[in-house]
This record gives C-alpha cells, structure tokens and sequence, in this order.
C-alpha cells in the first residue's frame, strides 16, 4: 500500500491519510507536520523553511525532496506508507519517482472540495487550532499556490490513469471509506497483472 494523498488547504487531507494509514498499519508520513515540528524545535531545517511556511509558500524542492527520501529509506522496500503533501510540485513528482523505484505501485489519491467549502473549513480551523498559516491571507496565498504548482501534479498523474479522483466534502468516516474503496481495485488489478493479463 504506497499512496499518496493530494488535496487543498483545508480538504481534510491530513485528517484522511492519518485514518487510512491507521487502517492499513503504514506509517503517514506528513511533510507539513514534520516541517511543522522542525519550526517548533528551532533546529536548523526548521530555521531554513520557517520564512515560506508563514507566508504560505513551498519550501524548495530540495529540502522537501531530501527529507522525503530520507523517510523512505528509513522504511524497508516493501513497508507501504501514505504520503501527505508530497509531491506538490512537478519536479517533486518527478523526484518521487525515482524514489518509488523497487517499491511497487503507486496509488494517487486527490481530494475534491469546493474552493467556498475550503475557505469555510479554514476559518474554523484558524479559531480552533490556532495554526499561524490558517490566517486569511496566508490561506489565499496557500490556495493560489495550490492551483498554480499542485493541480499540474494531478494532470501529470492523471494523464499516468494512476489518478483516483475522491469526493471530500462528506463526512470524515465516509471519506476514509470511499478512500479505502477507490485504493482497492488498484491493487486488486496490479495484482492481477502480475498474475497474468486477465483479457
Ligand atoms: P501542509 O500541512 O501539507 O498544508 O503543509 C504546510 C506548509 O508546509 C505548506 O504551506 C508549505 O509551506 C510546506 N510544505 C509542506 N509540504 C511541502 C512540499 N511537498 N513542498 C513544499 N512545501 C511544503
């Protein structure tokens, strides 16, 4: 189970890949938390990636990309894992890749909620969480980015059919299972592939 989740700002996209790494026993490896964390602690990456992250912009493919394959290496070849916000630019995509080589399938998952339902969520998020990057021109920031840098990942991956389009403005549990659902017949037709073509 190698999956990645792309989603907005505000899709819920954490919340899901943490519920369905939980129900497939893979780590979640989320690369807005750990930048979060390196914030936090002060240390020197997050010194390097403090100033984007506030102003609502990526931090560069290269730290993003080495962190990332750092997390992979750490994890045995066959150990699936749920990627949460990587990759977000094309060049990472590409980067991605190369790193997935003898690691098997990939399943692409993109969460699709409406841009007023988004600025909705994060305006709750903002009182609830207190998430400095949650504020109403950062959010702005983080959606244009999204739009600019993000969908052409999904096209790439679309283009790929590795693409599974997911509703997410629905209720968490329901979205966890149509995630669930759609990653299945993926495997289930990788599988089969291996086996043996079944036309
Ligand atoms: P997230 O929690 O995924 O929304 O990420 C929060 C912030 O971390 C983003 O707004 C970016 O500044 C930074 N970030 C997280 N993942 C990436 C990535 N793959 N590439 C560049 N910047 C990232």
């Amino acid at each position: 189970m190698n999956l990645v989740l792309i989603g907005p700002p505000g899709s819920g996209k954490g919340t899901q890949a943490s519920r369905v790494a939980q129900a497939c026993a893979v780590p979640h490896i989320s690369t807005g938390d750990i930048l979060r964390r390196a914030v936090a602690g002060g240390s020197m990456l997050g010194d390097a990636v403090r100033d984007s992250m506030s102003r609502g912009e990526l931090v560069s493919d290269e730290i993003i990309t080495d962190l990332v394959a750092e997390r992979l290496a750490d994890l045995h070849a066959t150990t699936g894992f749920v990627l949460d916000g990587f990759p977000r630019t094309i060049e990472q995509a590409y980067a991605l890749d190369v790193l997935m080589e003898e690691r098997g399938h990939l399943a692409v998952v993109e969460l699709n909620v409406p841009d007023e339902e988004l600025v909705r969520r994060l305006a709750s998020r903002r009182t609830a969480e207190g998430r400095a990057d949650d504020d109403e021109e950062v959010v702005r920031e983080r959606l244009a980015v999204y739009h600019r840098s993000t969908l052409p990942v999904i096209e790439f991956y679309r283009m790929r059919r590795t693409l599974l389009s997911v509703n997410g403005d629905l209720p968490p549990e329901q979205v966890t299972e149509r995630i669930t659902l759609a990653v299945d017949p993926v495997f289930d037709k990788y599988f089969d592939r291996i086996a043996g073509p079944i036309e």
